[in-house]
């Protein structure tokens, strides 16, 4: 039974099926052009020189050059530094309910094509920019889905994408999350909650590697769970076997069960400063039946020097801090507090001990990220040796036009 949850959002029937002549026409600034020209998707407020014609936020519109030229199909949001959103390259093209619905299908596709169509397992299904659908998140865990709408476009467009989304996956239940900044940046209004379907009670359960996870769908980090590592904690547990394993910033355990029941490490430590982590974290081992895995909670920079003062070695450690870069004006002091773990880190590793850093700022780029180990490097006195530059799993595919999209960097280093 349908469930319109967010009637209140009514997609403007008069955007459906415009044809180009009467779409509002945002004009834009001379020499602005380059960027959209090149299929980036965002257009920022500084860029526009003036809005031709009748649209309100949410509606379609075409981006035109100074000179008149066509670029691109977007739809405006004028409360919104990112003015227009572009959305297809083909100015023909109607962002009609055919439209939306064959962009959903193409990343569902994608992750069928990945073999991330395990009924049990979970899989990011739609990741915004990287597949054309700017500002929604779309992930399945199990027969549920969690959606993140991160744009007044997609919000208003919610009532007509859920019904495509049950079609083409067939889902036990949807849920929607918002961030409260992400609601402030695009001036909307939208409320958390099921839109769609019975929404269990309790946690969900999910498969990644033959290990099952229990997902707080309500409550849990992020949408419940870290997908974006799924490749990565395998790439660990290959080096984990015989090893003892610190797996700091565990959340739920993923990393440290991988390493241990795939890996054979010989036993794992896992901290996390969160309590409730730590509790999932254990009770997930312990659905498992994996022995050998010990979880604490604490916070990473005190526990590593901690260990340290202790003499404890690790031949694995881990390292998967959250975003430490929330803008590119945080980039310095999040690259001293990286700098500040993988020194604390390596410090417990004996001579080629492995590492495993991680960072999820976005604005961190992979080149800033490798010269902070060059400097652990040099300051520790010890060798990197980077044996694997890893990113996101594919199910978050990184688009070429719009590099925002890739944010995830998993480096495997041999520290001799
Ligand atoms: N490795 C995890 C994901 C880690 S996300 C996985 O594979 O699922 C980052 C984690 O860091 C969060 O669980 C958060 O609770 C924890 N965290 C944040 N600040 C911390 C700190 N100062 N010390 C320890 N843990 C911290």
């Amino acid at each position: 039974m349908l469930k319109h949850a967010h009637a209140e959002h009514p997609v403007h029937e008069s955007t459906q099926k415009t044809p180009v002549a009467a779409l509002a026409r945002v004009i834009l600034k001379p020499r602005k052009a380059r960027p959209f020209f090149g299929r980036h998707p965002w257009v920022l407020d500084s860029a526009i020189q003036r809005i031709e014609g009748q649209a309100e936020d949410g509606d379609e519109v075409l981006l035109v050059s100074d000179q008149g030229q066509p670029i691109a199909r977007g739809i405006l949001n004028r409360r919104s530094r990112l003015l227009v959103r572009l959305y297809t390259w083909d100015t023909s093209e109607p962002l009609d309910d055919k439209f939306w619905r064959e962009r959903l299908q193409r990343a569902i596709e994608l992750r069928v094509r990945l073999g991330y169509d395990d009924q049990e397992g979970a899989a990011r299904l739609v990741y915004s920019e990287a597949d054309g659908l700017s500002g929604l998140i779309v992930d399945r865990y199990g027969r549920d889905l969690v959606l993140q709408v991160n744009s007044l476009a997609m919000a208003k467009r919610l009532d007509r994408l859920t019904p495509m989304l049950v079609e083409l996956v067939g889902p036990r239940s949807m849920v929607v999350r918002t961030d409260r900044q992400t609601l402030q940046h695009e001036g909307m209004d939208l409320d958390d909650g099921p839109c769609w379907g019975e929404l269990p009670e309790g946690p969900v359960f999910i498969r990644e590697h033959g290990l099952k996870y229990g997902v707080e769908l309500h409550a849990g980090q992020k949408t419940g769970f870290y997908l974006d590592q799924r490749e990565n904690r395998r790439a660990a547990a290959a080096y984990a076997h015989g090893q003892r394993v610190l797996d700091m910033f565990c959340y739920s355990g993923a990393f440290s069960l991988t390493v241990r029941s795939l890996g054979e490490a010989r036993e794992v430590f896992g901290f996390d400063s969160s309590h409730p982590a730590v509790a999932l974290a254990r009770a997930n081992a312990e659905m498992n039946g994996i022995t050998g895995v010990r979880f604490e909670s604490g916070d990473a920079f005190a526990t590593l020097e901690g260990l340290h003062a202790s003499g404890e070695k690790f031949g694995l450690v881990i390292l998967d801090p959250p975003k430490f870069a929330h803008s590119r004006q945080a980039v310095d002091d999040a690259l001293k507090a990286y700098h500040r773990l993988n020194r604390a880190a390596v410090a417990l590793l004996p001579p080629n001990g492995i590492l495993v850093t991680c960072s999820c700022s976005g604005h961190v780029s992979r080149e800033d990220f490798l010269h902070m180990l060059a400097d652990v490097a040099q300051r520790t006195d010890r060798n990197i040796q980077v044996l694997e530059q890893r990113g996101a799993a594919p199910d978050h595919p990184v688009s070429a036009t719009c590099l925002e999209s890739e944010y995830l960097k998993c480096m495997i280093c041999r520290v001799s």
